[in-house]
């Protein structure tokens, strides 16, 4: 068993009541108030209160929320990405094989990871 002595636990002081939702006795309100009367709820003013808030709270963050931006432009392809006479699509420089083929030109795969060369021409470590 511990001595120890806990502090008395300090009252916590009353809230002040929470504003009145704005459409306090409109429409939705009433539907609300009429519904907590129906399911026997003790105090169906404040749940009918709290349900109104609760939704205008929410509607509220809603609209501060950043908005989708929806645009009906096609997006451009990327300018540096080419496509072969195979048609398959030629990554950018940056994310192009660094390495030459033997006909001189450079490898048209894409980079493995953060290397400068595909899985093709990737340096692999050996143990000699
Ligand atoms: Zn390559």
């Amino acid at each position: 068993m511990s001595d120890r002595v806990r502090p008395p636990p300090m009252p916590s002081s009353a809230r002040p009541p929470l504003p009145p939702p704005k459409g306090k006795g409109t429409g939705l309100w009433k539907r609300y108030y009429q519904i907590a009367v129906e399911n026997g709820h003790p105090n169906p003013e404040k749940m009918a209160d709290s349900l109104l808030r609760n939704r205008e709270m929410t509607q509220e963050l809603e609209q501060a929320r950043r908005r989708l931006q929806v645009t009906e432009n096609v997006p451009r392809p990327n300018e540096t990405e080419k496509i072969s006479k195979k048609g398959r699509a030629i990554p950018s420089g940056a994310f192009r094989c660094k390495a030459t083929k033997l006909d001189g030109k450079q490898c048209v795969f894409r980079c493995f990871g953060s290397t400068d060369f595909c899985t093709k021409h990737a340096v692999k470590k050996t143990l000699i």
